[in-house]
């Protein structure tokens, strides 16, 4: 007998149809012997929804006012989840996440959780009840509503499993798991049994979109095991978890990410002295644009360029900044390039591995696909490439790693 943390996001109780089924999962949990507190999010479409109709009204809405509004759509789908329920004959309540007292910041749209009462939900949990909370939503210390931000069903799921020690935190998703890969570039990509918190974050950092990231952040720092399945079909889905040094078998490579929202600017010709990369760096930083990849070269003359990427709709804000220092520093040109793509492949093996990326760079060049950049950290190997080649890259880089193998080697 177990306690389990169930997160059933807006696809998996879209209809009511959906709701009953997710109700008769959930009870056959009940039914084994296991204590279960279930976390939903708003009917899909439902925040959209919401969200449109306060737009309607005005285009930028208190944002205290925005969060009564939009917590209201995990508040219709946690009573018919705890209604679906006695329907079957299983007890249950349902809760709003001020009422489990999920106690937040008042940073509203984007509140961070400060504190939970697991109280309440335990008295209910030893009563014989399955608990259902409203996802996304808590309460700052003045009693006024906040929420999450996008995705923040994930989150709540995880805080609570942190806050009650459950034996596991199980996401149900329209996926049945975390993949190597796009399946959708990849036809064959593979699902995998288990993933590190750390490997996962860099994989959804890339573009993964399963899981929210601050829930990932959030079950590694606690180290709530975190299961990612479908609701639609049974299957053991991915568990991502701490590493284990022993047993855990550790392929080089578990992944490959990648994104297409990304741009890249150059500046050239400034001077090779110090200071420059902050003056430069240092305004695209204080506008709140984040760059990601940065590249350096210095040329024979002693000046040197700088190469970095930014997300896609930034690329304007940045040039802007860009041209701006350009004209300060005497530089020569600023460049633009919106079509680049990025991606990276993921593994905590690479660690202990060699050659890696020489590897890659050998897979990419034999499909003479042209390399812009280059980073790496311990466990990551970023490229920046034309987006033209990305999908061609990612297959080429699959196939090289060995990723749709069912039998791992090293
Ligand atoms: N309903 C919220 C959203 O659409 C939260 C969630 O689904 O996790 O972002
Ligand atoms: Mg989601």
């Amino acid at each position: 007998m177990s306690l389990i943390v169930q997160k059933y996001g807006g696809t998996s109780v879209g209809t009511i149809e959906r709701i009953q089924a997710v109700a008769e999962k959930v009870q056959a949990f009940r039914n084994r012997g296991d204590s279960v507190v279930v976390v939903v999010s708003a009917m899909s479409g439902e925040t959209n929804r919401l969200i449109g109709l306060a737009r309607e009204i005005e285009a930028e809405p208190s944002a205290r006012e925005m969060d009564v509004l939009v917590s209201t759509g995990e508040q219709v789908t946690i009573a018919l989840l705890t209604i679906a329920l006695h329907k079957l004959g299983c007890d249950a309540r349902s809760y709003t996440g001020g009422q489990v007292r999920i106690l937040t910041d008042d940073a509203h749209s984007k509140a961070r959780i400060q504190e939970i009462d697991a109280h309440r939900m335990q008295q209910d949990l030893s009563a014989g009840r399955v608990v259902v909370v409203a996802g996304f939503q808590g309460v700052d210390d003045n009693g006024n509503i906040t929420t999450l931000g996008r995705g923040g069903s994930d989150t709540t799921a995880v805080a609570l499993a942190a806050a009650l020690k459950a034996d596991e935190c199980q996401i149900y998703t329209d996926v049945d798991g975390v993949y190597t890969t796009d399946p959708r570039v990849v036809a064959n990509a593979r699902r995998l049994d288990r993933i590190t918190f750390e490997e996962m974050l860099e994989m959804a950092s890339q573009g993964s979109k399963v899981l929210q990231i601050r829930s990932v952040e959030f079950a590694g720092k606690y180290k709530v095991p975190l299961r990612v399945l479908s609701s639609f079909e049974d299957g053991p889905g991915t568990l991502i978890t701490l590493e284990d040094d022993d047993d855990m078998e550790k392929p080089v490579v578990s992944g490959i990410a990648f994104n297409r929202d990304e741009a890249k600017l150059t500046i050239r010709g400034i001077p090779d002295v110090p200071g420059i990369a902050s003056k430069v760096l240092g305004a695209v930083g204080r506008a709140n644009i984040e760059v990601d990849v940065i590249v350096q070269n210095v040329a024979h003359d002693n000046t040197a360029s700088l190469t970095f990427t930014v997300h896609r709709n930034e690329l304007v804000k940045a040039r802007d900044i860009l041209e701006r220092i350009a004209a300060e520093l005497g530089a020569t040109q600023v460049d633009t390039n919106a079509s680049i793509a990025k991606l990276a492949l993921v593994g905590v093996g690479m660690r202990s591995h060699a050659g890696v990326a020489a590897k890659m760079f050998e897979a990419l060049a034999q499909e003479n696909i042209n390399i812009q950049m280059i980073s790496t950290s311990e466990i990551k190997i970023t490229v920046v490439i034309d987006e033209k080649y990305l999908e061609l890259a990612v297959r080429a880089l699959h196939s090289a790693f060995e990723l749709e193998e069912s039998d791992r080697e090293e």
